[in-house]
């Protein structure tokens, strides 16, 4: 998709927020505890090489991704730190990701057996594959779920280290953002269950996205994997304050490209949907949902000078019409998600109107909207 230079739509992400809240974080950390951000999906929509710059300069150590070729993107950019893949690579995979010097996550032994059997192929390997064994602790996506599989993973690195090294072990909570914690200890429990009697703890033991950190720091080891927060969105949405003000990094800015007065009975849009009861003011302003400004955005709001004025009529592929309290002059900002004039749209609110969470709304922005970094 080619990226809208020529449109005053774009997307503004403060690297300063990004700096502030990260190094916010590193701060309340254990002095042997690191910061791995995570910049996986492009960095969360907001640019995943902007944002591990900002990260390393806050004080980040590592990066995690989901795929390998996110963790390729990085090393092409020049980036020699940590990189961990979050999901489940290619065994085909194994002697790349070695060569780059990437950790793979592992859920399953004869993952590492199909793996091992591509790393003995390479005759000018020089180092092993870093192995983080991934843990299902009541996450239900992936990893071993039993000290016995556990243990037999852990015993078929040990017995191939010339290829494989045992570098990590790490869970996930599936409900560290909730205020309701039964489940959540549940899982620690569970981790404990099958952590405490390890033959030998590798060099990263890691159980903590954001929200956990926030909110559990106790339960930190010595790696946390910082994702959300990072961006400066609270992972509970509004259900529980973070320790720190998080900085929003991302706004969505445009202008009004039209502007027209309609009459009473006049239509907006396809369908019709929207008929006026009186005069008022329309402005048209080019974004729609190929840019990821979602459909179901039909009767929120964005800001002009201020003023919070409605969608109205559907969202168009790549137009959305705005309810004006008056006439305002072509090129007059507006703002689809930030601050203007002391009032505010958050990435919360768009969430909570189109009925998700703000990390669908961040990551769901298309590449054809450029983004322009603060
Ligand atoms: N760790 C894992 C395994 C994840 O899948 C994710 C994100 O989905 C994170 C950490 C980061 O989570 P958050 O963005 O909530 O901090």
């Amino acid at each position: 998709m080619v990226v809208g230079v020529h449109r005053p739509t774009r997307l503004v992400i403060d690297r300063a927020a990004l700096r502030h809240n990260i190094h916010a974080e590193v701060e309340r950390l254990d002095k042997n505890c690191e910061l791995f951000m995570v910049v996986k999906a492009n960095g969360y929509g907001h640019g995943a090489i902007q944002v591990a710059q900002a990260a390393k300069d806050a004080g980040a150590t590592g990066f995690c991704v989901a795929i390998l070729d996110e963790a390729l993107e990085l090393r092409a950019a020049g980036f020699n730190d940590p990189i961990l893949i979050l999901g489940v690579t290619s065994p085909a995979d194994a002697p790349l990701m070695a060569a780059e010097d990437i950790s793979a996550t592992v859920a399953a032994t004869d993952w590492l057996a199909d793996a091992q059997a591509y790393l003995a192929l390479e005759k000018d390997l020089t180092a092993p594959l870093h192995v983080h064994l991934a843990l299902d602790t009541g996450m239900g996506r992936i990893g071993f779920r039993t000290v016995p599989e556990l243990t037999t993973a852990i015993e078929y690195v040990d017995a191939h280290q010339e290829s494989l090294d045992f570098e990590g072990i790490f869970t996930h909570f599936s409900t560290a953002d909730s205020p309701d914690e039964h489940y959540f200890k549940q899982q620690v429990a569970k981790w404990h269950e099958l952590t405490d009697h390890l033959p030998r703890r590798p060099r990263y033991v890691h159980v903590s996205n954001s929200a956990t950190s926030l909110w559990h720091a106790e339960c930190n080891d010595n790696m946390v994997r910082f994702g959300v927060s990072g961006y400066g969105l609270n992972p509970s949405g509004t259900a529980i304050k973070p320790p720190y003000a998080l900085q929003p990094a991302m706004s969505l800015t445009s202008e009004l490209v039209f502007t027209k007065q309609i009459a009473a009975g006049d239509s907006v849009g396809y369908g019709a949907t929207y008929t006026a009861q009186q005069a008022e003011w329309v402005g048209t302003v080019p974004i729609g949902y190929a840019d990821g400004y979602e459909r179901r955005l039909q009767g929120f709001h964005v800001l002009v000078d201020g003023h919070a004025c409605e969608i109205i009529g559907r969202v168009c592929m790549d137009q959305i019409m705005v309810r004006l309290p008056h006439d305002y002059s072509r090129g007059t900002t507006v703002t689809l998600v930030g601050q203007d004039h002391g009032a505010e749209i958050t990435l919360q609110d768009v969430a909570t109107y189109c009925e998700t969470i703000h990390y669908e709304i961040a990551c769901g922005f298309t590449s054809r909207l450029p983004r322009r970094y603060l």
